[in-house]
C-alpha cells in the first residue's frame, strides 16, 4: 500500500467512528457477537495456521488463543452494558455544590500492532478492548506467524463490520507507514526496541500509547519451598509454547542448600511432562524461525548443559533444556531468552537475591516459590515487577503500570478508554437548572 492508500484507510475509519455508529451498545455487542462465531466456526482455520507457525497443539491453541478469545468475548458480551455506564465519584470540596461522574467515551481509531508467539490473543484480545470502548482499529498482526496472519486478514472482513476494522498484513516498513499516521490509540506488544519506535512515532501526535514488552522474568526457590510444586510450575511457565512467552521464567535463582535436589526434580519433571525424547510429544511445540533457532542455540554455550540441550535445525527443534554453571554476565543472562533454555544459578540468602534483581532492569514478572510468608514480603518490599505471584502458603501480588494498562486496555476499561469528567454544578443564578461543565481528565497513556 502507498502512504496516500494508508491515510485514507484511517480516514475511511475515522469517518465512519464520527457517524457515531460505533458508540451504541448494539454495535459493540454485534461486534463481540461476530468475533465470537468467527472464533468457533472458523476455529479450524486457526488450529492450522497455529500449527503451521508454532507447531502448536489443540489443547494449548485453545488455552492461549482460540477458545481463550471465545471466553473473552462472552466475558465482554456479558459486561459491556455495565462498562459504559458512567461512574459516580465524589466531587472535590471546591466543586460542592456538585456530583462528578467518569464517563467512558470511546478514544477513535486504534493501531494494534501485535507479535507472533500468542498472534490471535495478542491481537483480537486487544481488538475486544477496542470494541467494548466502541472504537474502530486497524490490526497489523506479526508477519512471523504468517499463516495465522493470513487467516485474520481473510477472515476479519467476513465476519466483521469492515467500515469499522481492517487488517494490513507486512512488517517492518509497512508498520513504519502505518506509525506516520494520525491514531488516537496505538496498542504494541512485542520488543523494546519496537517499543521505544512506536512510542517515538507516538509522541509526534501525543498519542496514547499502551507497550506490551518483554523482558528477563527472575524465579526465586527458596529453602522453604515445596521444590515439587515449584519444579512443576517452573516447567510448565518455561516450556510451554517451547519457551516463547514473554512472563515464562526466564532464569532461576535457586537456595544453595536445595539446589542439587531442585535441579534434579525438575529434570524428573521434564521427562514426565514431554518424555524421554521431547521430539515426538505431542505437547511440545517448534521455535518459530531459523533467526530465532540460531539465537538459541548460542545462548547454549553460556553454561552447562545439565537437562536436554539436543537440537535440530530443519525442524528448528530445541530441547527442554537446563542450563548450570552460568556466569551472570554471560550472554544468556544478558538478554530475555524467548526460548526452551532456563539457566539456574545459586544463590545463597535473600539480601543476595534482592541484590542479583535490582542491578536488572524491573522485570515484566518476579516468581517466588516460598512457604516463608518472611522472605516473599521481604522480596516484594524491596523489588519491583509488573506481577509478582508467590507461591508456598501465601501469594503477593503486584501490578506494574504495564500490567494495569492492559487489564485497563482489554478486559475491564476497553481501549483506554478517554474518561471524561462531568461536574454538574448547581448554578445559582438559574435555580433549579443544572450547568455542565465537561473536560478530559484522565487519558491513559
Ligand atoms: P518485535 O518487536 O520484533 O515485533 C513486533 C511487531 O513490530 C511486529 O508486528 C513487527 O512487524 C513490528 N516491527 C518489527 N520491526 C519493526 C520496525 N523496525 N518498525 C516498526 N515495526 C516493526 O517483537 P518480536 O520479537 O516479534 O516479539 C517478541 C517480544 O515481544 C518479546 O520481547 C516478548 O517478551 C514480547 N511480548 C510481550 C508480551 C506482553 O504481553 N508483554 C506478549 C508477547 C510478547
Amino acid at each position: 500500500m502507498s502512504t496516500n492508500e494508508y491515510s485514507a484507510l484511517v480516514a475511511r475509519h475515522r469517518n465512519y467512528f464520527r457517524t457515531g455508529a460505533t458508540r451504541g451498545v448494539e454495535w459493540r455487542k454485534s461486534q463481540l457477537t461476530a468475533l465470537r462465531a468467527m472464533m468457533t466456526e472458523r476455529a479450524e482455520d486457526f488450529y492450522a495456521s497455529l500449527w503451521t507457525d508454532l507447531r502448536r497443539g489443540r489443547v494449548e491453541a485453545d488455552f492461549v488463543d482460540v477458545k481463550y478469545l471465545v471466553g473473552e468475548a462472552e466475558h465482554a458480551l456479558a459486561h459491556v452494558g455495565q462498562w459504559m455506564e458512567p461512574m459516580r465519584v465524589s466531587s472535590l470540596r471546591m466543586l460542592v455544590p456538585s456530583h462528578t461522574r467518569v464517563r467512558f467515551d470511546p478514544l477513535g481509531v486504534g493501531l494494534i500492532i501485535g507479535t507472533w508467539n500468542y498472534p490471535l490473543m495478542l491481537t483480537l484480545s486487544p481488538l475486544i478492548g477496542a470494541i467494548c470502548g466502541g472504537n474502530v482499529a486497524v490490526i497489523k498482526p506479526s508477519e512471523v506467524a504468517a499463516a495465522t496472519a493470513n487467516v485474520m486478514a481473510r477472515l476479519v472482513p467476513e465476519y466483521l463490520d469492515r467500515s469499522g476494522f481492517s487488517v494490513v498484513l507486512g512488517a517492518a516498513p509497512e508498520t513504519t507507514a502505518l506509525l506516520e499516521q494520525q491514531w488516537d490509540h496505538i496498542f504494541f506488544t512485542g520488543g523494546t526496541t519496537v517499543g521505544r519506535i512506536v512510542m517515538t512515532a507516538a509522541a509526534k501526535n501525543l498519542t496514547p500509547v499502551v507497550l506490551e514488552l518483554g523482558g528477563k522474568n527472575p524465579t526465586i526457590v527458596h529453602s522453604s519451598a515445596d521444590l515439587h510444586v515449584a519444579a512443576r510450575r517452573i516447567a510448565h511457565g518455561r516450556w510451554a509454547n517451547t519457551g516463547q512467552t514473554c512472563t515464562a521464567p526466564d532464569y532461576v535463582l535457586v537456595f544453595k542448600d536445595v539446589a542439587g535436589q531442585f535441579l534434579e526434580i525438575l529434570k524428573q519433571t521434564a521427562l514426565q511432562f514431554y518424555g524421554e525424547d521431547p521430539r515426538k510429544s505431542p505437547d511440545y511445540g517448534r521455535v518459530v524461525n531459523a533467526h530465532h533457532f540460531e539465537r538459541l542455540t548460542r545462548l547454549l554455550g553460556s553454561g552447562t548443559i545439565y537437562h536436554g540441550g539436543q537440537c535440530d535445525a530443519a525442524e528448528r527443534y530445541i530441547a527442554p533444556t537446563i542450563l548450570v554453571n552460568v556466569p551472570p554476565g554471560s550472554p544468556a543472562m544478558q538478554e530475555e531468552i524467548f526460548g526452551p533454555i532456563l539457566p539456574v544459578l545459586e544463590i545463597g540468602n535473600v539480601q543476595e537475591v534482592i541484590d542479583f534483581v535490582n542491578a536488572r532492569p524491573s522485570p515484566l514478572g518476579l516468581y517466588i516459590f516460598a512457604s516463608d510468608h518472611n522472605v516473599t514480603e521481604q522480596i516484594l518490599d524491596s523489588t519491583t515487577s509488573g506481577d509478582a505471584p508467590g507461591w508456598g502458603n501465601i501469594t503477593g501480588s503486584g501490578d506494574s503500570a504495564r500490567t494495569r494498562m492492559r487489564a485497563a486496555f482489554s478486559i475491564t476499561a476497553p481501549f483506554s478508554i478517554s474518561t471524561c469528567a462531568t461536574h454538574r454544578m448547581r448554578d445559582t443564578r438559574h435555580c433549579g437548572k443544572w450547568r455542565t461543565a465537561c473536560w478530559p481528565e484522565h487519558r491513559s497513556a
